[in-house]
């Protein structure tokens, strides 16, 4: 069983790279984003708060958020057998309390992949990704917001996950299948250290 949180700026392949990481290590995959997007599509209260600020580019408050991910792990059991967390954390404050919520359940984190991508061609992916992904913040405003965002509130988390010990720089510019290549030379370690 491994906990891995996968890291990165808005368009670094995060999803993707999770899906996979997903299906080798047969891991649960937790996205915020789909969470909160799920709350949107449903029209639920949550999804009314939550669309206020991811319109605009900005982050859910700490508090709702990690209350959110809290109860997403409850509603969901399967998350014992592992998890990658895609998406969370965004800010110290969460890093802090993802700490904290795995505690409670007996375990911890184990690595953070961390892909690498320049800003040019982080919006290069976004504007092609809005073309079809239909998602109100995939316009040039909106992404020029979540890439400040990063840099200012989640970028930060690079340097305390190094001081931890558990972050791994992956080169996240390449294909799709050589940036996995990279992610898989250091998880599998890890797995075949748990089995
Ligand atoms: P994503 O799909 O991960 O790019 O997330 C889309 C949007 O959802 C972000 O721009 C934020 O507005 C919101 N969001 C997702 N995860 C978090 C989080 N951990 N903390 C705060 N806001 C989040």
């Amino acid at each position: 069983m491994l906990n891995i949180v996968i890291f990165g700026p808005p368009g670094s392949g995060k999803g993707t790279q999770s899906d996979k990481i997903t299906d080798r290590y047969g891991l649960f995959h937790i996205s915020t984003g789909d969470v909160l997007r799920k709350h949107i599509k449903d029209g639920t209260e949550l999804g009314k708060t939550a669309e206020s600020y991811i319109s605009k580019g900005q982050l859910i408050p700490d508090a709702l958020m990690i209350d959110i991910l809290d109860a997403h792990l409850d509603a969901n059991p399967e998350s014992k057998k592992g998890v990658i967390f895609d998406g969370f954390p965004r800010t110290i404050p969460q890093a802090e309390a993802l700490t904290d919520l795995l505690e409670k359940r007996g375990t911890s984190i184990d690595a953070v992949v961390g892909l690498e991508v320049d800003d040019e061609e982080l919006t290069d992916r976004l504007v092609k990704r809005g073309i079809s992904s239909g998602r109100s913040d995939d316009n040039p405003e909106t992404i020029k917001k979540r890439l400040d965002v990063y840099h200012s509130s989640t970028k930060p988390l690079k340097d305390y996950y190094t001081k931890t010990g558990h972050y791994r720089s992956i080169k996240g510019m390449g294909g799709i299948d050589e940036v996995f290549d990279e992610i898989c030379s250091h998880l599998d370690p890890l797995s075949d250290a748990k089995k």
